[in-house]
């Protein structure tokens, strides 16, 4: 199963994507984690990501695309969750073409759905350089003006199903879970 774990910054992509990797054994790409992991590293990817995150933007798309296919060449295209990755149409658009050249086609898309007050305070809790508010609240404009549309994408696809991200984690990971079994079973 190739899954797409969508939703706001903050809704818990990377809390359930442990479960998803601990429970059902899937490969986890978080393409905000590479990118932080090659700026810690100096790579000259790193040094041109870094102000992009800094200020809370989107890190251009062919620099993102890069390094995940990277990593997904060295693992392994199929069983693997992507977390924070697509995040524009664009994005999406080769991510479906990428994965389909390698035979491991998109699976399912389940988007977490959540309130923006409570993700702003969540994050404001995490502590990361780019969780303070300013820089929430411009991440949450990017979110709705360039994401967002990844959505429709995905409906339109026909791969979309949407979670409730509030509760508890054991009770979003239940419906998480749910969720991909209802797509896997119409099909
Ligand atoms: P969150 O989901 O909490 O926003 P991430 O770790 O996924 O955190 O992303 C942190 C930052 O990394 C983003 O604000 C953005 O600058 C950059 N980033 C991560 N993934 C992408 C992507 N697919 N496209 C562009 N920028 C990205």
């Amino acid at each position: 199963m190739q899954l797409i774990l969508f939703g706001p910054p903050g809704i818990g992509k990377g809390t359930q994507s442990a479960l998803l990797v601990e429970r059902l054994g899937l490969k986890h790409v978080s393409t905000g984690d590479l990118l932080r992991g090659a700026i810690r590293g100096g790579t000259a990817l790193g040094q041109q990501a870094k102000a992009f995150i800094d200020a809370g933007r989107l890190v251009p798309g062919a620099l993102v695309r890069g390094i995940a296919n990277e990593r997904l060449a060295e693992i392994g295209y199929d069983n693997v969750i992507l977390d924070g990755y697509p995040r524009t149409v664009e994005q999406a658009e080769w991510v479906d073409e990428d994965f389909a050249a390698a035979g491991h086609p998109i699976t399912v898309v389940v988007s977490i759905t959540g309130d923006n007050e409570v993700i702003v305070e969540r994050l404001a809790a995490r502590g990361r350089p780019d969780d303070a508010p300013d820089i929430v609240r411009k991440r949450l404009a990017v979110y709705a003006a360039e994401t967002a549309p990844v959505e429709d994408h995905y409906r339109q696809a026909g791969l979309l199903v949407t979670v409730d991200g509030e509760g508890d984690v054991e009770e979003v990971y239940g419906r998480i879970v749910q969720a991909i079994e209802s797509v896997l079973v119409e099909r």
